[in-house]
């Protein structure tokens, strides 16, 4: 969605074909707090993200754009956390240890955009549209060259997609699941990337509670793994997360973002099972060889 707003709002005439939209794709799903993570090659993939933050800080001030600046703690279980020199450049600072939940021997702190899917999902449609573009779901593709347009230039962005539709066999899917808890009165997101994986981010509506990270296609939710999720989520000691009103286990509803058939959205306490392609390739727009652009998804 992000190039084809890039493409329309440039004069292109520019379509997204795309098999599913709205809450059924992987994005849908994401936490999503900005951050470079598992995903190669790393030295690019730290570059884009540098440039993605500074876009993202700057449509936390476009109000209705669904991203903010939010404090993301970091921990980690054992040792000492090494702030990596992005984090640095961009103002981390170690955390005291007054500020580390039990279990945690170290920390930093860094100030990053969080994109809050439920609203920014659809602000990127509604600027889309608004600069002439068009969306066509239901569309699933088997090749890229099924595409029968002229068209001056086709870009990919199917996500895990990209596996088959290319065929790309490097791109892997991660299956990952949250839980979508009620609000919690917490101010800033925490995380921890030792073993298992734990992470709360809180929204402007809800809070995201994860997580997972597994090579696996699963799009099923597994009940155990939202109840452990919720305990973890409770080491970080924030009293909001222990209250959350929420039976995570019998809450489970059946959510997909890659695959076909799955239920509306419904209130919180939803599980969202998506795979989360690890490594993705990248495509960079360059306008001198594109008059129209045709836009696979978002
Ligand atoms: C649980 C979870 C948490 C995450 N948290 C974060 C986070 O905190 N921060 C972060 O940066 N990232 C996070 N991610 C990763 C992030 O969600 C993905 O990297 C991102 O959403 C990928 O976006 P995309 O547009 O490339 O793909 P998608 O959102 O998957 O969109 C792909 C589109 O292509 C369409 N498509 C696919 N194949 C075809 C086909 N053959 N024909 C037609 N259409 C097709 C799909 O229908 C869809 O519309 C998380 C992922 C998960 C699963």
């Amino acid at each position: 969605m992000t190039c084809g707003v890039v493409f329309a709002e440039s004069g292109y005439r520019t379509s997204i074909f795309a098999e599913e939209s709205g809450p059924r794709i992987t994005s849908a799903a994401a936490g999503a707090i900005w951050f470079p993570y598992d995903a190669e090659p790393a030295n690019a993939v730290i570059a884009w993200s540098l440039e993605t933050f500074d876009i993202l800080r700057e449509l936390s001030d476009m109000p209705g754009s669904g991203v903010s600046m939010l404090e993301l703690r970091s921990f980690a279980r054992t040792g000492e956390l090494e702030i990596p020199p992005w984090a640095s450049s961009l103002g981390a600072r170690r955390l005291a240890p007054a500020l580390l939940p039990v279990c945690f021997t170290s920390g930093y702190t860094l100030l990053v955009p969080l994109t809050d899917t439920t609203i920014y999902l659809d602000y990127l449609a509604a600027r889309f549209r608004r600069a002439g573009g068009e969306i066509q779901v239901g569309v699933h593709l088997v090749r890229l060259d099924e595409v029968n347009r002229d068209c001056s230039l086709l870009i990919n962005c199917t996500g895990v997609g990209a596996r088959t539709l290319v065929p790309d066999p490097e791109v892997e899917p991660h299956r990952g699941q949250v839980a979508i808890v009620p609000r919690i009165p917490q101010t800033h997101a925490v995380v921890c990337d030792d073993p298992p994986l734990t992470y709360a981010i809180p929204r402007t509506n809800d809070c995201v509670f994860g997580g997972t990270n597994e090579l696996s296609a699963d799009p099923d939710p597994d009940p155990a793994t939202t109840s452990g999720s919720a305990s973890a989520c409770v080491l970080f000691g924030v009293s909001g997360f222990v209250c959350a009103p929420i039976n995570c286990a019998t809450a489970v509803v059946s959510f997909i973002t890659t695959a076909t058939a799955a239920p509306a959205l419904p209130s919180p306490g939803v599980v969202l099972t998506p795979s989360w392609p690890s490594r993705q390739r990248s495509v960079k727009a360059r306008k001198s060889v594109a008059e129209e652009a045709i836009l696979l998804s978002s």
